[in-house]
């Protein structure tokens, strides 16, 4: 378990109260001018010593990413974007950390800004996060005020301006290239890759999107160095995460443990454990509610990181993790997982737009039982003609929670379409 010393999050509740002077007596903002003259090859150097790896879903080595960067600011302004779009089910964390803890986010920024060359910073943020925005824009003032953000922060002659853009509701700018078309006002819809952002990203300008936790916990880092952060965790999955849990729990909770944490431990320690004991657990949805489902039978010794969850066809993802008893008509939670990608499509390419109402069409038939066994491996089909066929990620979001269910509970499937079949030739 995480000791109370190697936490990163101490007021992820926000139980010790709000404003600068908390988030300083909880040790935000320590060092921060001598850290800023260190210089970005220092705060590149240690965020890639940490192993950091992007806490948005994807896992992509965050200080690797931060390097994509041209070297020097030349005659395009650099831009850092903030990605607060946090709209993944079965996902709050990013929530907690702006409406409890917004100075590590706003102090992540300002090295960031340093490591990237860049003077403008923009946190782009889900609209519907109406008090989370407005916790952000009252510490954004805050450190305004105090010299901290603005012109010749802490008299290091490093100037940075950081700017809150609500988005609209779309889940779909989450997706970066789709947030940065937000951001310049046009329809929210991916873009087509390369070029990526780092090349031309916001107004056609170098641009590192990042999320929220991802640069929330580069602070600490900083002041504490990459290898205490590689220390915690293990190779490759280094450091601590925030965890989401929710759905049949006694406790839901955001709780913040070390990396490679058992599913079990964490569900025990912190959520009080799965209503009617862990003998009741049926399924578990890991990091979100695009990550392919992992049955009990495979829960016991489950580790919580990127590359244990890969190796079961599943994935760590925003560490969303959503618990399902025996009490879960598990085709009808994954149906309702299929509205949601179906609705939220862009419609920018055939294979999402079509395919996902497909997927949705067969799963509504198969959650009454209302189809034949073959329709079963049709829909498997369907689902990895969307896999990787698609602009963005959200064709294999539609199609990998189908996927996971079928290839665990095709049983529980097969069950429901006979059962159906043979109360309809009884009728
Ligand atoms: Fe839009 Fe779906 Fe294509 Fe992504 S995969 S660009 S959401 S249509």
């Amino acid at each position: 378990m995480l000791s109370k010393n190697d936490k990163i999050f101490k007021n992820i509740y926000g139980f010790s109260g709000f404003g600068l002077n908390v988030a300083k007596s909880l040790g935000d903002w320590d060092n921060t001018k001598s850290i800023i003259l260190k210089g970005k090859d220092w705060i590149l150097e240690e965020v890639k010593k940490s192993g950091l790896r992007g806490r948005g879903g994807a896992g992509f080595p965050t200080g690797l990413k931060w390097s994509f960067m041209p070297k020097e600011l030349k005659d395009k302004p650099h831009y850092v974007v903030i990605n607060a779009d946090e709209s993944e089910p079965g996902t709050c964390k990013d929530r907690e950390i702006i409406r409890n803890e917004p100075y590590k986010l706003i102090e992540g920024i300002l090295y960031a800004s340093v490591a990237m060359q860049a003077h403008t910073a923009y946190i782009y943020i889900r609209g519907e996060f109406f008090n989370e925005y407005n916790a952000l824009e009252r510490a954004i003032k805050e450190c305004y005020e105090n010299g901290l953000l603005g012109k010749n922060i802490l008299k290091t002659g490093w100037d940075l301006d950081i700017f809150v853009h609500r988005g609209a509701g779309a889940y779909i700018c989450g997706e970066e290239s789709a947030l940065l078309e937000s951001l310049e006002g046009k329809k929210g819809q991916p873009r087509l890759k390369p070029p990526f952002p780092a090349n031309v990203g916001l107004y056609g300008c170098p641009t590192t999107v990042s999320n929220v936790e991802t640069v929330s916990v580069v602070p600490e880092i900083l002041r504490r160095g990459g290898s205490w952060f590689s220390s915690l965790g293990n190779d490759n999955n280094t450091g601590t995460k925030l965890f989401c849990i929710s759905g049949h729990v006694n406790s839901p909770c955001t709780v913040e443990e070390e990396m490679g944490i058992s599913l079990k431990e964490l569900i025990n320690k912190h959520a009080n454990g799965v209503r009617g004991g862990w003998t009741e657990l049926k399924a578990v949805i890991p990091g979100g509610s695009s990550t392919p489902l992992l049955p009990a039978s495979m829960c016991n010794n489950l580790k919580m990181d990127f590359d244990s969850l890969k190796a079961l066809k599943s994935g760590l993802g925003t560490a969303g993790v959503i618990v399902m008893n025996k009490s879960t008509d598990l085709i009808k939670a994954i149906t309702r997982l299929s509205r949601f990608y179906n609705h939220e499509s862009c419609g920018q390419c055939t294979p999402c737009r079509e395919g996902t109402g497909w997927i949705l069409k067969m799963m509504n038939r198969l959650c009454q039982g209302n189809a034949r066994i073959d329709d079963i491996d049709k829909l498997n089909d369907v689902c990895s003609q969307v896999e990787n066929h698609t602009i963005c990620a959200l064709g294999d979001a539609a199609a990998w929670p189908v996927q996971g269910l079928i290839r665990h509970f095709r049983g529980e499937i097969e069950k429901r379409i006979l059962d159906n079949s043979l109360r309809k030739s009884a009728e």
